[in-house]
């Protein structure tokens, strides 16, 4: 208990919209939305797709893996629940399905992350939210 930060982590709060993307996360399956009129992919919670603007939508779950479309690595302390991990990755992960999702690598040393890299999904669990960050694929 004393490594840990005297202030924690902001984490994410499921709402009604997005509960299906956190229940998948639970159980280890990373879910997405796809438009039931011309099957683009999406991320949660996003109300109409961006190619057709329809408003209907299924989930449905990806297959995990993905490619690295770009990273930045924080050295600033902008919440006191991520100083212990100073300095850290926020990477947007490319899916296979097409969405790009925001998100951390983990496993890796931030000078080895390179762009077009492949990845996969790997669960970071909490008391009450479990997270998709990615590692090496
Ligand atoms: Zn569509």
């Amino acid at each position: 208990m004393t490594d840990r930060p005297p202030v924690p982590k902001p984490l994410p709060l499921p709402d009604e919209a997005s509960a299906p993307f956190w229940k998948g996360a639970n159980e280890g399956r990373l879910m997405l939305m796809r438009c039931s009129s011309c099957g683009t992919h999406r991320l949660p919670s996003r109300m109409h797709c961006d190619q057709c603007l329809s408003p209907e939508s299924e989930w449905v779950q990806a297959s995990g893996r993905g490619t690295v479309r770009t990273f930045g690595v924080m050295h600033q302390r902008y919440h006191p629940g991520f100083a212990a991990e100073l300095p850290y990755n926020v990477t947007i992960v490319e899916l296979e399905e097409g969405p790009r999702l925001p998100t951390n690598l983990v496993g890796v040393a931030n000078e080895s992350i390179t762009v077009g890299m492949p990845v996969v999904v790997s669960w970071e669990h909490h008391d009450d939210v479990t997270l998709p960050k990615f590692r090496i694929a």
